[in-house]
């Protein structure tokens, strides 16, 4: 299955399961979260033109030649008094524009005569200097839409427009399940056979970032009463996540369970890392089974599970950020699914690490981007290929 395929029956399921709760919270909690409601300003930012200048606020008509007399002194958080005609006012930078001043000159180009009336040595034009009411939005205007990823920027533009709360989409509950015999958590010995659990740590972590409330529900054995007994354990989550056991070959109880009570749809995707994923319900709670190896766990989870867990808290646009770049290296093999490779840019082009095996995790810890080369391609050096940074995805 083409990837575009499996994105959009994953986002026309999440649109058939939007969170429905909202909650208000302040703007220190809402980092992260998604808008439940559009913000639409109730202000004129600025609320008043003011000086974009520390100078002098006149009325254009009012300049001959003449030096004018100071007839008053605005500091930004003062509300001054309309100008007399035929003077200037001091004016420092954020503070209002007096009513009837129509131009702000900079103090460099005014010069103080001993009486202390100020004389203009560059020529002057209508509104120089002068923020308007009103420049950045006006009252009734659609600032953010419902839907927007609150981060820093966002709640920097509330604040300015004097929310203190926003109403937020509720967390989504996502259970966490690693399944393999193999596994054991870090700060235990290793025993014979064994491997520590990557993919437990990197997807709990991965979902906190995007908002979601983890379930963290730990390693289930390769064993289907145990993956019965303990998908019915999760059934307040919103979505079980699950990692391994989905390799062809392998007695894939997740699937057996699944189809057993809900239903199942496996897909082999046309990509590289991560052909396997499972899709289904589990007593009508949506589960998603990743494929084991970190790095399709990484790439999958990037690729599909990400937008469709954004989708589900209402953010329209999932696609991550990405561009086309000059390939730094050489490929010489055309292969029949879309590549994902771990990549950074060196000098603009992307390069890869040079081992991609899907168990290799170091590849994406040094890499700074997937670099997708698509099926059937081949590459020479100067190529184009697309460039998906990892910062644009996990977060
Ligand atoms: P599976 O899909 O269960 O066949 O797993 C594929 C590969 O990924 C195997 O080498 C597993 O040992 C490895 N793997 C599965 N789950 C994890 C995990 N949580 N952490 C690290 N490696 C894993
Ligand atoms: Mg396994």
């Amino acid at each position: 299955m083409p990837l575009e395929q499996a994105l959009e029956r994953l986002l026309a399921m999440a649109d058939q399961a939007p969170v429905q709760h909202t909650e208000r919270l302040s703007l220190a909690q809402a980092d992260g979260r998604v808008l439940a409601v559009d913000l639409v300003s109730t202000l004129d930012l600025p609320p008043w033109s003011n000086s974009a200048m520390d100078g002098y606020a006149l009325r254009l008509a009012d300049w001959h030649g003449e030096p004018l007399p100071v007839s008053q002194r605005i500091q930004a958080g003062q509300a001054p008094g309309p100008l007399a005609a035929g003077t200037c006012a001091r004016i420092f930078t954020g503070a209002p524009v007096p009513a009837g001043a129509d131009c702000v000159e900079m103090q460099e180009n005014a010069d103080v005569l001993d009486d202390g009336r100020v004389r203009f040595t560059e020529p002057l034009s209508l509104n120089q200097n002068i923020r308007p009411q009103g420049q950045e939005t006006r009252i009734g205007e659609l600032v953010l839409p419902a839907g927007t990823r609150l981060g820093p920027i966002e709640l920097g533009l509330a604040a300015s427009l004097g929310h203190a709360e926003l109403d937020v989409v509720r967390k989504v509950r996502v259970a966490v399940l690693s399944t393999g015999d193999e596994l054991i958590d870090p700060g235990q010995p290793l025993g014979p056979g064994q491997i520590y659990n990557s993919n437990r740590r990197l997807l709990v972590s991965w979902l906190q970032r995007l908002g979601c409330e983890v379930i963290d529900a730990g390693i289930l054995p390769d064993d289907l009463e145990q993956t019965r007994q303990r998908l019915t354990a999760l059934g307040d989550a919103e979505l079980i996540l699950s990692t391994g056991g989905v390799s062809v070959g392998e007695a894939d109880f997740l699937g057996i369970a699944l189809r057993e009570e809900g239903e199942l749809a496996l897909w082999k995707l046309a990509i590289k890392p991560g052909k396997p994923l499972t899709f289904g319900h589990f007593r009508g709670v949506p589960v998603i089974g990743l494929p084991g190896n970190p790095a399709s766990t990484l790439v999958t989870f990037a690729l599909l599970a990400r937008p469709y867990l954004l989708r589900r808290m209402g953010v329209a646009d999932v696609a991550p950020l990405a561009f086309d770049v000059p390939a730094g290296f050489v490929w010489s093999k055309a292969g029949n699914r879309r590549e994902y490779l771990r990549g950074r840019l060196d000098n603009g082009r992307a390069v890869i690490y040079p081992n991609q095996s899907s168990g290799v995790l170091r590849s994406a810890a040094w890499a700074e981007g997937l670099v997708e080369v698509l099926e059937g391609r081949t590459l020479v050096e100067g190529d184009r290929v697309r460039f998906i940074p990892l910062s644009e995805v996990l977060c």
